[in-house]
């Protein structure tokens, strides 16, 4: 059943022929199958900033599992308090723990819009939990999200991440099988538009829930918020007591220990964070004011239900403490960010030199290559028409040279705190030499 049968094919090829027959386009999720445009790939290992298929071929991974792992593969300050912690038992599942205490005290430590912490162990469940305190908090069912945010895979918010150009203005469901009441129940304006959000929050803030945002939108490359725009969303549901979530999946803990919310000086209601909080571990939560999380803070029988069988499991929590703790004391934002600006001033060289159309976006340890558009992104419209195949081609050929990173043109490369100027080196004089041919 699961031999491998033995022809000519590589190892890879034949693992992947296996996946496509038990799990569905032979990927967990549809951004995964994505790697296959650039070749059929199965990996094995990882380790600091190196990627491994299962054929022992090598890669510099700007991938990163979609962003959590900031501190380099297989890190051992973190594995090494994972694994004490596994040796005390995987998950209780009931009153507290030392650890589950310690990390929410360094959440409440380090960003200023949390005054108490939920864990569970996704970006989408906390973003779930999220919208529920705040829909229990007003009363109101309607949520106010920017296009081209991402915010998880549920109903509540798949809507208007990539929406078609003939339908922005319009809550577009991301996916089929969605309730319509959630889409219809979505409100969406462009990011960086003060007016329009302020207008809608004004109308409706009656019916509003909430209001999401990330507050630096990664899931289209990048997009850097007008100072302006984030405050003007702080003072308008302020006035409307429409609670103001910040989606810090991304931000949180990979561009600053304070979050955006610390970088920006704008402190939200509620937040979400996950990803780079843990390293890679299944860890998040969602944190914020004591009179919204409170709600959940009843025996169930009344209130807000939170709930997760796994959520405060121990490796996570420890891969959590130990994550906050490296970044702090190596400050590893210093290094990711300075590294990160290399990459984007020597790509925009390199962009220059060849007299190719495009530009390099990004902040801190995230940048993009969008070809074919100019000028710095102020909303989703602003990424529309990129060339997709020239990305494609791009992303083939610095594979070919040892460079991974999704062929997906929309999404983004990450540094950790094991790349350096040997990976930095590489890379350019390899985007060189594809730059030339694209
Ligand atoms: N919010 C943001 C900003 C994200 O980037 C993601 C994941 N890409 C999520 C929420 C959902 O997180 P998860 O995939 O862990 O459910």
């Amino acid at each position: 059943m699961n031999s491998e049968p033995t022809t000519d094919t590589t190892r890879s090829e034949r693992i992947v022929e296996r996946a496509r027959e038990v799990i569905p386009g032979g990927a967990q999720t549809g951004l995964r199958a994505q790697a296959y445009d650039t070749g059929d790939v199965a990996f094995e290992r990882a380790n600091g900033a190196t990627l491994t298929t299962v054929d022992g071929e090598e890669y510099v991974d700007y991938h990163l599992g979609f962003g959590p792992i900031i501190l380099g593969h297989a890190d051992d300050r973190v594995d090494e308090a994972a694994r004490n912690a596994i040796d005390g038992g995987v998950l209780y599942g009931t009153g507290t723990a030392p650890l589950e205490v310690e990390v929410a005290e360094r959440l409440v430590d380090f960003l200023p819009g949390v005054e108490q912490v939920n864990f569970c162990n996704s970006g989408s469940e906390a973003t779930y939990h999220a919208i529920r305190l705040a829909r229990a908090y007003t009363g109101n069912e309607k949520i106010l999200k920017f296009e081209g945010c991402y915010h998880g895979w549920h109903d509540y918010v798949d809507v208007s991440v990539y929406p078609p150009e003939d339908e922005l203005g319009d809550p577009h469901p991301e996916s089929e099988g969605m309730l319509s009441s959630a889409v219809e129940n979505t409100l969406v304006v462009p990011f960086n538009d003060s007016e329009a959000a302020e207008a809608v929050v004004r109308e409706h803030g009656d019916d509003i829930a909430a209001v999401i945002l990330e507050p630096v939108p990664h899931s289209v490359g990048c997009i850097l918020p007008r100072q302006e725009f984030l405050e003007t969303l702080r003072e308008v549901t302020r006035d409307a007591d429409v609670p103001l979530i910040f989606d810090e999946v991304i931000t949180g803990f990979r561009h600053s220990p304070h979050g955006a919310q610390g970088e920006f000086g704008v402190t939200p209601d509620l937040t979400c964070v996950a990803k780079a909080l843990g390293n890679g571990y299944p860890i998040a939560a969602v944190g914020g004011r004591t009179d919204l999380l409170e709600q959940a803070g009843g025996d169930n029988k009344s209130g807000v239900v939170i709930s997760g069988t796994y959520s405060g499991n121990l490796p996570g929590l420890a891969a959590a403490r130990a994550t906050i703790d490296t970044i702090v004391e190596e400050d590893v934002q210093s290094h990711v960010t300075d590294l990160g600006d290399e990459y984007r001033a020597g790509l925009r060289d390199l962009l220059s030199d060849h007299g190719i159309e495009g530009r390099v976006v990004g902040h801190r340890s995230i940048f993009s290559v969008q070809f074919g558009v100019t000028g710095e992104p102020e909303n989703y419209e602003d990424i529309l028409g990129l060339d997709e195949e020239r990305f494609r081609e791009f992303a083939a050929g610095m594979r070919e040279r040892g460079h991974f990173f999704t062929p997906n043109p929309y999404k983004r490369h990450h540094l950790s705190f094991a790349h350096g100027e040997a990976e930095l080196a590489a890379y350019l004089d390899d985007a060189d030499d594809v730059l030339g041919n694209v």
